[in-house]
């Protein structure tokens, strides 16, 4: 063909040339064809600055497959169909994010950095990474992509839901008790079992059972934390918790009833509790809340709850810590 020499300076012949030749990465050699020009007038040889073909990144690939390592478009498509920009993604995996957004564009990644990559494109690794993260991804985005890889890993709502938002320490914002998701759905179901409680109704007797057993025994029955909502003490997340636990057909059905002129909801609960998780403290207290409370209606345990000095003097929106029990009005 013809084209210009850069030697010759004008156009003359040109003989493309394809040889193997020899790339080091990292100490292993490998050998790569590559294509340049021959001038036929005067012998120089020239790359062809047209070839889209880089012979590093020819080498790289070659080097990745023979290492078992993850090819560039793996790692984009992998963040791409998980919905995570290149921020994300490298705030998980603890990456910079320049680096994340090098290797997914042809840079040879390291042997640490690619085995970290690995791990965290395992769907229950990366349900553990974005469950434990914080301020990374938005609630509804860290649920949606928890709900998918839950799906995937053949993991209930409920678990995921829990994974995320349920894993915390104990402490006394808990009543010195790691989260106990059966004992809080156990306690919700003995409480709806047969009855028609309404929501606000329901919140306050887990307020009550659970605080009252940390004042009773220093510790907490479920292990949930309560905020300062303005209906009162609730359960911290407890919309969460509803929904999940009738999404997996708990045994608790939601309904809506209309107090005076606006819908409330209100829980029926088909199947009785399974009371064999419960120790016999938790048991007395939790029959003590229900007995107290039976015939108050929503309204009148929401006031009461209301002079409840660790609900007022926590600030709106915040956890109630569990010392305030010492000073709840309900008798045990
Ligand atoms: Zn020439």
């Amino acid at each position: 063909m013809n084209g210009f020499c850069p030697n010759c300076e004008k156009e003359s012949l040109l003989l493309i040339v394809q040889q193997a030749e020899d790339f080091t990465v990292r100490g292993e050699s490998i050998s790569v064809e590559v294509e340049f020009y021959r001038c036929q007038e005067c012998g120089e040889e020239f790359e062809n600055l047209k070839s889209t073909i880089d012979p590093y990144e020819v080498a790289y690939r070659e080097y990745r497959a023979r290492k078992g390592m993850l090819q560039p478009e793996d790692i984009r498509a992998f963040r791409i169909k998980r919905g995570l920009t290149q921020k994300e993604f490298s705030d998980f995996l603890g990456i910079g994010i320049a680096t994340l957004n090098r290797y997914e564009n042809g840079a040879l990644q390291s042997e640490a950095h690619d085995r970290v990559i690995k791990l965290a494109m395992e769907p229950r690794n990366l349900m553990g990474l974005i469950s434990n993260s914080q301020g990374v991804l938005g609630d509804s985005k860290k649920q949606r992509i928890i709900s998918q890889l839950a799906e995937e890993t053949e993991t209930s709502w409920l678990e995921a839901t829990k994974d995320v938002f349920g894993n915390y320490d104990a402490d006394l914002y808990s009543g010195y008790k790691k989260f106990d998701l059966a004992k809080f759905f156990e306690a919700i179901k003995f409480f709806c079992f047969q009855e028609r409680i309404y929501k606000t109704k329901l919140m306050k007797l887990l307020f009550y059972a659970d605080f009252g057993h940390f004042k009773e025994y220093s510790v907490s029955i479920t292990g949930a934390r309560y905020a300062r909502l303005p209906y009162g003490p609730v359960p911290d997340q407890f919309e969460r918790w509803l929904a999940a636990l009738i999404l997996d057909d708990n045994g608790i059905r939601r309904e809506e009833e209309w107090m005076q002129d606006y819908p409330g909801e209100v829980y029926v609960g088909n199947t009785s509790a399974d009371l064999s998780i419960f120790t016999p403290s938790e048991l007395r207290v939790l029959a003590t809340v229900k007995e107290e409370f039976q015939d108050f209606s929503a309204k009148r345990i929401s006031d009461i709850s209301h002079n409840e000095i660790g609900y007022q003097e926590t600030e709106p929106a915040r956890l109630i810590r569990y010392s305030y029990a010492s000073e709840l009005s309900l008798k045990l």
